[in-house]
């Protein structure tokens, strides 16, 4: 009988929530508000030949060379960051190597790096989700072979300093060291600037965050010329669709409305922030399009009531060292508005009243 290999028999399948049909979706992190609408206009006029021929990734990647400041050997435009992660494991480990990530963190890493056969060593965040970068290094070993790293991370909003992520890099020369910066355009910090100069470094940015294009998938990995030959050996030539690719150069230059969003964002964060520390709530500041908060037993009621009021929130809670903790996804200026309106509506509903944050060990012990 037909089998898979063993580690894949072993994965757990990544279950994305379905039925995000209704309602205002502040839980994916994605731009809810919409794309650029010149991007719907070009769209709109996409010729028949756009469909029936193959993809050139070549015309796209000089756009967003340019727009990133880049050279073009050390870019490759992937299906979504999901793709470069994915290529980065098969360019770089083998069955029985170790891949580190600091948790709780995004979870494709971990399945990914698992389908090769290599091992995942994950290391906690320290106190309050602040980066361990003593511990990472401590963890680092002659077989780390892939080091992944989000910053701003993803369910936290913490990020790392950028000497850690250099001293890491340095550390580990024989690993890949992936930076993911999806959330960059709500934080503003980069180690772009060190690829090449620091050669296991790769960085990864997506369009499907402060762009609005999730249905697109396109992300960009940034490497070393001579490592990104290796990484594009793995992949298709034609793994970017046709249709985004004849969108993106007028998504890269609607500038106007990536910078009007992205303010918004960073407004509206401010504001979910600011309502929280005035209730008592205990919640992580971001540099993401998101907020981290704790609402212990009242977490799983809470989710329920704000899916009744049309706005769906993501339950984190078996997330390590999460638990009854809810990430929303923070939008537009009238999104927050109404947000903030619903979460004060649902709190009176569910009677909840802030409980004080166990600790990493509690937590675990009762889930
Ligand atoms: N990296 C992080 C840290 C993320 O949170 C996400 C999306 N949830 C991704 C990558 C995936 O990005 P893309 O849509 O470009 O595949």
């Amino acid at each position: 009988m037909l089998k898979a290999r063993a580690v894949v028999e072993n994965l757990k399948e990544y279950h994305p929530p379905l039925g995000r049909r209704e309602g205002l979706r502040l839980d994916f992190n994605e731009n809810v508000g919409g794309c650029s609408p010149r991007v719907l206009r070009v769209l709109a006029s996409i010729s028949t030949e756009v469909l029936n021929k193959y993809p050139e990734r070549e015309v796209g990647e000089l756009a967003v060379a340019g727009y990133l400041g880049v050279a073009l050997d050390r870019l490759l435009l992937t299906n979504g960051v999901d793709e470069a992660i994915h290529l980065l494991c098969e360019t770089y480990l083998e069955p029985g190597d170790e891949t580190l990530i600091v948790v709780p963190t995004f979870s494709l890493y971990e399945i990914y790096a698992l389908a090769t056969g290599a091992k995942v060593v994950n290391v906690q965040a320290g106190n309050d989700f602040a980066f361990p970068a003593q511990k990472v290094l401590r963890a680092i070993t002659p077989a780390t072979k892939l080091i992944a790293l989000a910053t701003p991370n993803n369910p936290t909003g913490k990020v790392a300093a950028r000497e850690d992520l250099l001293a890491i890099a340095a550390a580990a020369p024989q690993a890949a060291v992936l930076v993911d910066e999806a959330y960059w355009d709500f934080h503003g910090e980069t180690l772009i600037d060190q690829v090449g100069a620091v050669p296991n470094l790769f960085i990864a940015r997506t369009f499907s965050k402060a762009f609005g294009l999730a249905g697109f998938r396109v992300g960009v990995l940034i490497g070393d010329a001579a490592q990104m030959k290796m990484v594009r050996r793995v992949g298709s030539p034609y793994n970017v669709n046709g249709v985004a690719l004849a969108c993106l150069t007028e998504a890269l230059t609607d500038r106007e409305f990536i910078t009007g969003y992205v303010s918004q964002v960073r407004e509206g964060r401010a504001r979910l922030e600011q309502f929280y520390g005035e209730r008592g709530i205990p919640f992580w500041p971001s540099r993401a399009n998101f907020v981290l908060a704790h609402f212990g037993d009242y977490r799983k009621p809470l989710v329920e009531e704000m899916r009744r009021r049309g706005i769906l929130v993501r339950d984190r809670n078996s997330d390590p060292g999460c638990a009854g903790c809810v990430r929303i996804t923070v939008g537009t200026r009238p999104q927050t508005d109404r947000l903030l309106r619903e979460l004060s509506e649902a709190f009176e509903t569910i009677g909840f009243k802030p409980q004080p944050r166990m600790s990493l060990a509690e937590a675990e012990a009762r889930r």
